[in-house]
């Protein structure tokens, strides 16, 4: 049985153990030493039973290549299964029974998730086959990742090309197994990057894109000359990335806005937005009176000019705002001049505001040019934002790193939780195994009462703030000790707090952003405020995956400094923890990994027996011992529950198949 497993063929030799429920010892030091002996040999991936561990290995290995996705062809031919990408992509069996097979890649920033999406995705692609339409669906599959990168990934302390967005990327098929369809769905773009960065950080990379691939003609029409000009851009003063080409992207990049079916007039459009934002970043302000006046016309005609806005409405735009004013019983809607603070604000919130519509707009591009009207089956990959600690840690990374921990929480409820329940429920032997349930931390975060979460409280003072700067830090740290001071995972001090995550303690700063962006906006009444939109985005997610039965990628950074052969221990050891694998390791060590309920199982194997075929006369529960007593079944691999019969290993499962397709 074991001889399944040896599917990485260019490397014959055993290095640790690829599944590590064979650990002989389970401890995290255990682990760590497997994960790195195959990490030295060149083994990335591990598996704890259908989980799969990846740890990054900083170089490209020969594990999906043209030769390698044949030689998993021809096994799937010979019928040898090659387990990273069955379970990535549930090839095998799953497919008929559940019509949603998603695949979730978890992980910190720079572990792999997303090269490990594109993997999927571009083995998809591969493998099967199709006429013209779906050969199309294929390209945009494929070329969707250069499009949406460009516009929503960037440099980072931690990642040379971050996702600053998740996405869940799904991909139907027909009833022919063929690819003739797809649906992006995706999540909260960290768009107050496109206003500033960290140092050393960049803006997304469409900019340096255009500014390095731009004609003479686009140059001189979008006005493009080096990067540091730009306010928008040299902020942080960092404009290039190793081994990264951005004037050969931006041709890539524009091809595949070909593909997605981007006309020609819109890319000029979409370059003009993108151009006409930094321009916007350019226009500043200086004290008159008491108000803040744009310093320079000059500087503001352009932008008008690429935006599509009238220069004096821009002005106005900038400098002013509309504020509804009860008088006497009366109600106006007064204009209320600015000061330079407030006007620069308003200035960034539009550029941001321009911005994430501009990649919605891409994205409503390729769902439009993959819709298909009716759905059959459906594999999606789920790539998010990883979580991260950085110096500074704004609204975006408290957003981010809630919804890592709401997958975590999946992951928790699905594998370990759920699994331990229906043990007790279904009378199985079975010894507890303890784990740290993160739910706790979800709540402290978006608990809307008994007490309030983190989120409440934030919407709460944001309603009750006209402007950032009027005492809102104050207060929002005054309610937050007030209310969850003494939580447990939960701390805060003068200038700023804590949440102590699964996977780590980042602080968030008060001077950083803290606030949602809308604060200042022409709004009335109650905002709706950006973390209610990321909290109901979230808890949507997870109910769509819980209804399915998720894939795992566990992604793990080895180290910090993005070198092969790289090994940095403790680091490796804190991702282990975290991410719960021993606890994950044990549940399955006692675990089954199949079970189904006994009629649908006798259904199933019913031609393996003359007395179960056509159909089994009685007691369901002794016709599965019938079944399985007659196609001598180890008695170890298996358990009967209640309703249901539990099968430990998956390749006896494998052998059961087998027997039915040869009848
Ligand atoms: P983030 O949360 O910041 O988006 P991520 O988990 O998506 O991070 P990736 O962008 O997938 O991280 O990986 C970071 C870099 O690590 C890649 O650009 C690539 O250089 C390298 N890398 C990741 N996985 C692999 C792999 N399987 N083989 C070779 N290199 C890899
Ligand atoms: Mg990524």
């Amino acid at each position: 049985i074991k001889e399944r497993y040896h599917w990485q063929t260019h490397n014959v030799k055993q290095s640790g153990v690829d599944d590590m429920v064979l650990l002989a010892k389970i401890s995290e030091d255990a682990i760590v030493e497997n994960l790195k002996k195959r990490f030295m040999d060149d083994y990335i991936f591990t598996y704890i039973g259908p989980v799969l561990i990846s740890v990054n290995p900083f170089k490209q290995l020969p594990y999906f290549t043209d030769r390698e996705i044949d030689l998993y062809q021809g096994a799937v031919m010979s019928s040898h299964p090659h387990p990273p990408l069955d379970l990535a992509l549930g090839w095998t069996g799953p497919l008929q029974e559940g019509r949603k097979l998603p695949s979730l890649c978890s992980g910190e920033s720079g572990a792999g998730k997303t090269v490990a999406a594109k993997y999927i995705m571009g083995y998809v692609s591969k493998v099967s086959g199709g006429g013209p339409k779906v050969q199309h669906v294929k390209d945009i599959i494929l070329k969707s990742n250069p499009l949406l990168e460009a516009f929503g990934n960037a440099k980072t302390v931690r990642n040379n090309n971050s996702s600053r967005f998740g996405k869940y990327f799904e991909i139907q098929f027909s009833r022919g197994g063929e690819p003739d369809g797809g649906k992006i769905s995706n999540f909260l773009l960290e768009k107050s990057r496109v206003v500033n960065q960290n140092p050393g950080e960049r803006s997304f990379h469409i900019y340096y894109q255009l500014l390095e691939g731009a004609s003479p003609e686009q140059q001189e029409n979008l006005g493009i000359t080096s990067p540091d000009y730009y306010y928008y851009l040299n902020q942080s003063a960092a404009y290039k990335v190793d081994d990264m080409n951005d004037r050969q992207e931006f041709q890539e990049t524009l091809a595949a806005m070909d593909v997605v079916g981007v006309s020609g007039e819109e890319q000029t459009l979409v370059l003009q937005l993108v151009a006409g934002i930094l321009h916007l970043g350019n226009i500043s302000f200086r004290e008159s009176g008491n108000y803040a006046v744009v310093e320079s016309e000059d500087f503001l005609a352009f932008p008008a000019y690429l935006l599509g806005i009238d220069q004096d409405r821009l002005r106005e735009k900038l400098t002013s705002r509309k504020m509804d004013s009860k008088w006497g019983g009366r109600s106006e809607v007064i204009d209320v001049t600015l000061n330079v603070e407030q006007a620069s604000f308003t200035r960034d919130a539009l550029a941001k505001a321009l911005y994430a519509r501009l990649f919605d707009y891409l994205v409503d591009a390729v769902n439009k040019a993959m819709q298909k009207d009716h759905e059959e089956y459906n594999i999606g990959v789920l790539d998010i934002y990883g979580f991260e600690i950085f110096q500074k840690n704004g609204f975006e990374q408290f957003c981010i790193n809630f919804v890592n921990e709401k997958l975590q929480q999946i992951f928790i409820e699905l594998t370990l939780k759920a699994e331990q329940e229906e043990y007790v429920q279904e009378g199985i032997r079975w010894s507890p195994i303890d784990y740290f349930n993160n739910k706790v931390v979800c709540d402290l975060i978006e608990n809307k009462v008994n007490p309030p979460g983190v989120m409440s409280i934030l919407d709460d003072v944001c309603a009750t703030m006209h402007a950032k700067g009027e005492g809102a830090d104050q207060t929002l740290l005054q309610k937050l000790q007030m209310v969850i001071g003494t939580h447990p995972h939960f701390n805060s001090w003068n200038k700023g707090f804590v949440v102590h995550h699964y996977a780590g303690k980042p602080t968030n700063d008060i001077n950083s952003n803290l606030f949602p962006e809308n604060l200042n906006a022409e709004k009335k009444g109650r905002p709706t405020t950006a973390s209610s939109k990321i909290k109901k985005q979230a808890n949507n997610l997870v109910d769509t995956l819980m209804k399915c039965t998720p894939h795992y990628i566990r992604c793990i950074k080895p180290n910090e400094t993005k070198r092969p052969r790289d090994w940095e221990e403790s680091r490796v050891k804190h991702q282990v923890e975290y991410l719960g694998l021993r606890e994950n390791i044990r549940v399955r060590r006692a675990g089954y990994a199949y079970r189904r309920v006994f009629q649908k199982f006798l259904h199933r194997y019913a031609i393996l027996t003359p007395e179960t075929w056509p159909a089994w006369r009685g007691d369901e529960r002794r016709g599965v011992v019938h079944l399985l007593n007659s196609v001598n079944m180890d008695p170890d691999q298996y358990q009967l529950g209640r309703s249901k019969v539990f099968i430990k290993a998956p390749e006896s499962l494998f052998l059961l198949e087998e027997m039915r397709e040869r009848r």
